[in-house]
């Protein structure tokens, strides 16, 4: 129904927020397998240096744009990955209004764009979108806990009213559209200062500062390394039939957040102890995917451990250094 016969066989592949810590690794993921590339982003959180790399490479097109204002696109485009969104607390509370109308008028528009191009389309939602859970570990079916309007809401329920929009245009036959439900992910790319727990503590370690650890530290969260979520969005972009449903994409290793910190102290030499500053407003407690549909639809699972994760991590944190030569060749 909603395929397209391409006349040159090519694929070609929308990826909003491309220039963002995952959307980054998406184009070098799908550029690497022939799949060329539009790379649509604001710069809001992300960077140009995360693509840097690829600005020559033939199949590699840029365009600075905000999702929230309409997009016309001459070339044809086979698939639309939206991942536009500020993805760490601070940065998506600092202008909540526009994380809101990212997520709903942005996703709007990128869900008119596929229509037009009859393109499939993978919305980035999130774990957040089950909130403070009070089912655990989170299978897609539990349908979550968010305060509607606590900081986090305009991120939490910008999601949930994306996904709305996804399966209302799947449903009316007018988007072939597929929701990931992403867990947290790390990996190198993420921005140094924006906030997420993986990227403060390598970055603080790092500079012999102590860790911050809000609130105990025994909320868990279950971290997912950067090549196994692109290898899980780019199955569930192309699983036939459309699953119907949302996937949740992530690695169920759970940990505290107490833990997660011994960890990197462990691996950073000369690391400080830990601070404990105050937990943030609504910070939910526990979070692990329930991937059960992900393994049985998409054939995926996570590869990568934790342990060889975050030394990746780190050394690619430590590479930014200002003392090393290489900084600004990654
Ligand atoms: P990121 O902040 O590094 O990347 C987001 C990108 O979107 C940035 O390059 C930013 O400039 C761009 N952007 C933001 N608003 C935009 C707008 N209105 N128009 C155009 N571009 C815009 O975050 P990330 O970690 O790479 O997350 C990518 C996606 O995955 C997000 O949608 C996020 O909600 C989702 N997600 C990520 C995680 C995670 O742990 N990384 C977890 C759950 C969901
Ligand atoms: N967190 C922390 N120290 C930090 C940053 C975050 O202890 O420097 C905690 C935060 O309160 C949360 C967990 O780590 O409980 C994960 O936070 P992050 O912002 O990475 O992601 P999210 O809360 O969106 O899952």
């Amino acid at each position: 129904m909603f395929k397209k016969e391409r006349q040159d066989g090519r694929r070609k592949a929308l990826v909003a927020g491309g220039a963002g810590f995952v959307g980054s690794h998406l184009c070098d993921a799908l550029l690497a397998e022939g799949t060329d590339i539009i790379c649509v982003d604001s710069l809001l959180t992300g960077s140009f240096d995360n693509v840097r790399a690829l600005e020559n490479h033939p199949g590699f097109r840029f365009i600075e744009h905000d999702i929230t204002s309409t997009l016309t696109i001459g070339d044809e485009i086979d698939e639309v990955y939206n991942l536009a969104c500020a993805a760490s607390p601070p940065r998506y509370q600092a202008d909540p209004s526009h994380t809101l109308l990212t997520n709903v008028v942005g996703t709007a528009n990128l869900l008119a764009l596929a229509e037009q191009h009859r393109a499939a389309f993978l919305q980035a939602s999130t774990s957040e979108i089950y909130g403070d859970p009070e089912v655990h570990p989170q299978p897609e079916t539990y349908r979550g806990s968010v305060n509607c309007t606590g900081p986090r809401a305009c991120y939490d329920e910008g999601k949930r009213a994306a996904e709305t929009l996804c399966f209302d245009h799947l449903r009316q036959e007018r988007v072939d559209a597929r929701v990931a439900r992403i867990f947290n992910t790390y990996g190198p790319r993420m921005q140094q200062d924006d906030g997420r727990i993986v990227s403060n503590l390598i970055f603080q370690a790092l500079q012999g500062r102590p860790l911050t650890v809000y609130g105990s530290g025994r909320q868990t969260r279950s971290f997912c390394y950067v090549s196994d979520m692109v290898a899980g969005l780019i199955a569930l972009m192309r699983v036939s039939p459309n699953p119907g449903a949302p996937v949740n994409l992530g690695n169920p290793e759970e940990l505290p957040v107490i833990e997660l910190a011994r960890r990197v102290l462990d691996l950073v030499p000369g690391a400080k102890d830990i601070d404990f500053l105050p937990l943030p407003e609504d910070d939910p407690q526990r979070r692990r995917p329930d991937i059960a549909r992900a393994k049985a639809l998409l054939d995926w699972e996570p590869l990568v451990p934790l342990s060889k994760g975050l030394a990746s991590t780190i050394d690619w944190f430590a590479a930014l250094s200002p003392e090393n030569p290489d900084r600004g060749k990654i």
